[in-house]
């Protein structure tokens, strides 16, 4: 397959907004891809070059791109700079400079998408002293051999800014009705997305195998399952009613969720967002191999930090000190950890995630090996409120958030990538105010002005509607930034600028700066209010308003832990805006459960 075909949809996409459109010419793309090069021409389209979860970037910041540029098209220094200057954007720049170069150079051979992906994964893998020169060589090489357009995506991708508005969930759309037939395969081709985070993998099943390969799905040991969520609710009483009278309540453990892969000795470690973490914590790998004794299993367990001194649990910040690059060592003896393991995804060629709770958690108990560095989940099976509710405040004596309320029977399965009744957290501030925080997106800014000018005043901030898979705007923040986050802001958002609202991102207010959906930041309000700007829950609630929080300010944490798609959904949001009615003015018709 020629580069150039694929270029030539990406014009196309790019021109769009519109999901629908955007996804039936991702199904006539993928349907002219030779099946064996599927997974590369989905990684490209997402702007990568392996599944997030490989861990392996292509680091090409602006200044190396431009040099790049500079000797493919053989112009001089003060052009492409003065391109750069007036375009803002290298992959324009690379277009501009190139097409001006391609006047003399008349015959070339057209680039094969090939040709592409292996020159991306070269510069993907160097790594090293005098890595910088050797990617700059191999990525001028390729640029040389690139029609203009072709150019202005090579530099996209290579820089991280690909940005067509394609995400992990419109290409499966597209394979569902390129593969399965239509949208009721939808469910198959998720499946099989959450069981292995990989959805180029998926794409190359599908093309090879066909639908069959997708209904038998199967895990493999190093790509990770994406993880199962919990809900939330407000009293024992509520959860025991809508979980079906009888639970197991675990303790809610305030660190870092770790999902372990175990393959003999070797052992992997992905955090909840999927990242592999595997090198941050030496002494949780040794602990693993030790205290579980299967051969091969896929185990999700809660990282906590621990006083060496007395042994007490210690807030999840403390786990920051982990996220150094040097000295892990060092880090490892001065922060040590416990694990505590709460399912069992896969033990020795056994798929679980369809079983009850129940045997994966038999499953775990005769696997793991208890010691004073590794735990199972402390839990209780009952049916009785004021059990759940003491077990509550022993939780949060002993330094937990609360609980992890999970439903029993045949049909607690392990819901990959789902959040869903089967698992309710319960903490203990809820209150009729908006005493719970909520972790929104940043998708815009506002320009400061006077104390502020220079920086942002405000941000915009997004909630997440996962049927739709877009973000919807709910609060416009400017409180709670202290003058080190204002300083702080611009740097750490303006990598996601860009030039217009994101075709993902809906709102009633025209922000300053637009960004692509990215940044996650922990807010609290007052109150959830009716709004006729904010987009949130969009007539779900009343026709023509949406949701909103008043008074909103930022708390002071980054949730980088968090993905966009992870941060509060509109469900949510409507949930505890349902709650709070339901505590201000209590009618029997309030408050029925969630939708
Ligand atoms: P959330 O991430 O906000 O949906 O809350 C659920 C989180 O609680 C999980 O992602 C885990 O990191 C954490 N957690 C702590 N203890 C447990 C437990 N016993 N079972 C499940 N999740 C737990």
């Amino acid at each position: 397959m020629f580069f150039s075909e694929l270029v030539e949809f990406y014009e196309r996409i790019e021109a769009i907004t519109g999901r629908i459109e955007m996804t039936n010419l991702l199904v006539q793309l993928l349907k002219i891809t030779p099946p064996e090069i599927i997974d590369k021409v989905v990684y490209l389209t997402l702007g990568e070059v392996y599944p997030p979860f490989i861990g392996l970037e292509l680091g090409v910041a602006d200044k190396m791109a431009l040099k790049a540029v500079k000797l493919a098209s053989g112009m001089s220094e003060r052009d492409v700079e003065r391109a750069y200057k007036e375009l803002g954007d290298v992959g324009l720049v690379g277009e501009r400079m190139l097409a001006e170069k391609s006047q003399v150079t008349l015959f070339m051979q057209q680039l094969m998408v090939e040709d592409v992906y292996s020159a991306l994964e070269k510069i993907a893998r160097v790594s090293g002293e005098g890595s910088m020169e050797t990617k700059i060589q191999i990525l001028s090489g390729l640029l040389a051999s690139a029609q203009p357009k072709e150019a202005k995506y090579i530099l996209r991708i290579v820089m991280g800014k690909m940005r067509l508005g394609v995400a992990d969930m419109t290409i499966l759309d597209a394979l569902a009705i390129l593969f399965g037939g239509g949208k009721e395969a939808r469910d198959l081709f998720e499946r099989a997305y959450n069981l292995s985070s990989d959805i180029g993998y998926v794409a190359k099943v599908a093309a090879q195998i066909g639908l069959d390969g997708i209904k038998k799905f199967k895990i493999t040991l190093g790509k990770p399952i994406r993880p199962m969520l919990a809900e939330r609710l407000s009293s024992a009483e509520e959860i025991l009613e809508k979980i079906g009278g009888k639970c197991i309540a675990e303790y809610k453990y305030d660190g870092e969720r770790m999902q372990i892969h175990k393959d003999g000795d070797e052992v992997l470690i992905f955090s909840r967002r999927l990242e592999n973490i595997t090198s941050q914590y030496p002494d949780v790998l040794e602990l693993v191999r030790k205290h579980v004794k299967a051969g091969e299993a896929i185990l999700e367990c809660e990282c906590v930090a621990v006083d060496p001194e007395t042994g007490d649990m210690l807030p999840f910040q403390e786990l920051m000190h982990r996220k150094r690059k040097h000295d892990v060592h060092k880090a490892v003896e001065q922060y040590p950890v416990i694990v505590h393991f709460f399912d069992a995804l896969y033990v020795d060629g056994r798929d679980l995630t369809l079983e009850p709770l129940e045997v994966r958690r038999k499953t775990l108990e005769s696997i793991i090996e208890e010691g004073e560095r590794v735990k199972l989940s402390k839990g209780i099976i009952t049916d009785d409120p004021n059990e759940i509710e003491k077990f509550l405040h022993e939780a949060v004596e002993e330094g937990c958030e609360g609980l992890v309320v999970k439903a029993l029977g045949e049909e607690a399965i392990y819901r990959a990538g789902a959040r869903g009744w089967l698992w309710i957290k319960l903490k203990r501030s809820y209150k009729s105010e908006m005493v719970d925080t909520v972790d929104l997106v940043v998708v815009g800014a506002f320009h400061g002005r006077g104390k502020r000018s220079g920086t942002y005043g405000a941000l915009l901030m997004a909630a997440y509607d996962k049927q739709r898979d877009v973000f919807q705007s709910v609060c416009k923040v400017g409180s709670g930034f202290t003058d080190e986050d204002l300083r702080k802001l611009p740097e750490l958002l303006g990598p996601y600028k860009i030039s217009h609202r994101h075709a993902r991102v809906e709102t009633g207010m025209e922000a300053d700066i637009w960004f692509e959906p990215k940044t996650v930041l922990e807010i609290i309000g007052d109150e959830i209010t009716i709004s006729p700007i904010h987009r949130a829950a969009w007539g779900m609630i009343r026709e023509g308003y949406g949701l909103a929080i008043r008074f909103p300010r930022f708390t002071g944490r980054y949730r980088f832990d968090k993905a966009p798609e992870d941060a509060t959904t509109i469900d949510e949001l409507i949930e505890m805006y349902r709650r709070q009615l339901k505590k201000l003015m209590p009618s029997p018709a309030e408050g029925q459960g969630a939708t």
